[in-house]
């Protein structure tokens, strides 16, 4: 549970009639008192929750709207698990959007999900050539507008995705832009899109493509993150962006500077070798 999930319960609770206090992503005891009527009025009301931790019955608060709103979160059992992280991932946006998220793309995804660089011809296919072949690729639309590096007046409403990982980038976007928001996005310089498919060799090397060259790797803000600079320099190594890094790790993807402490602009689908 993040503090958006909190900020949208105590949205979710005023709107109910319920007093939660200011929306500010913080339980406090007003918060804490609003989630004890609601849940009350919120059947089926989960066994023993009478005495569960302030924590525990905000959790159960969110599955029991979920359920509400028709989304299916498991029990409810206060307990934050993949079916409620996905439930509640789906409520969220239905309430953001006015529309029902397809739950085939907000499913949770199984772990370890990709194949290693090595392995990544036999499950992905060939990479693309320049002038030649191209991998299947989908527009994921962001919930978010990317201005482009190379010219930031220049702007974008997608990436593109190889087809295999289309669902999961999906999940991705909206789980950062929940997260974050599109002001704050910008203000982290997250909007910056740096790079997605493109047929080119990996960075200094002659013969290993780059996991760009399938369509499974992105780069963001380059100018902030250049490619051999460590976490002493580079902003995406800072902790104001650790939930972006952990919504791709949580879906199996792979950030080269968390595990190798270089090339902090690029985060791909295939795991190291
Ligand atoms: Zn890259």
């Amino acid at each position: 549970m993040r503090a958006s999930h909190i900020r949208f319960l105590q949205r979710r609770l005023a709107a109910l009639g319920h007093d939660p206090g200011p929306a500010d992503g913080t339980r406090g005891p007003r918060s804490d008192a609003a989630i004890r009527t609601a849940l009350a009025s919120l059947p089926p009301l989960p066994k023993g929750w009478q005495v569960w931790p302030p924590r525990r019955r905000a959790i159960a608060c969110l599955q029991a709207l979920a359920r509400r709103d028709g989304m299916d979160p498991g029990p409810i059992d206060g307990l934050w698990g993949p079916q409620t992280d996905y439930a509640v991932t789906a409520l969220l946006i239905l309430h953001q959007t006015g529309q029902r998220p397809d739950w085939r793309d907000l499913r949770p995804a199984p772990p370890a999900l990709w194949p290693t660089e090595r392995e990544v011809t036999a499950t992905f296919g060939p990479h693309g050539q320049p002038g030649g072949f191209t991998p299947p690729m989908v527009k994921v639309p962001s919930p978010w507008p990317f201005r482009i590096a190379w010219n930031l007046a220049e702007t974008r409403a997608f990436l593109w995705a190889h087809e295999a990982t289309a669902a999961s980038v999906t999940r991705i976007l909206h789980r950062i832009h929940l997260h974050y928001g599109a002001e704050r996005l910008r203000d982290l310089r997250l909007d910056i899109f740096s790079g997605d498919y493109a047929p080119r060799r990996m960075r200094g090397s002659e013969s290993r493509w780059s996991m760009h060259a399938w369509g499974l790797a992105y780069d963001f803000d380059d100018t902030e993150n250049r490619l051999h600079w460590g976490a002493d320099r580079a902003r995406l190594a800072r902790p104001d962006y650790l939930p972006f890094w952990e919504i791709w790790e949580s879906e199996g993807w792979t950030s080269l500077g968390r595990a190798r402490n270089r090339d902090w602009m690029h985060v791909q689908a295939p795991r190291l070798d």
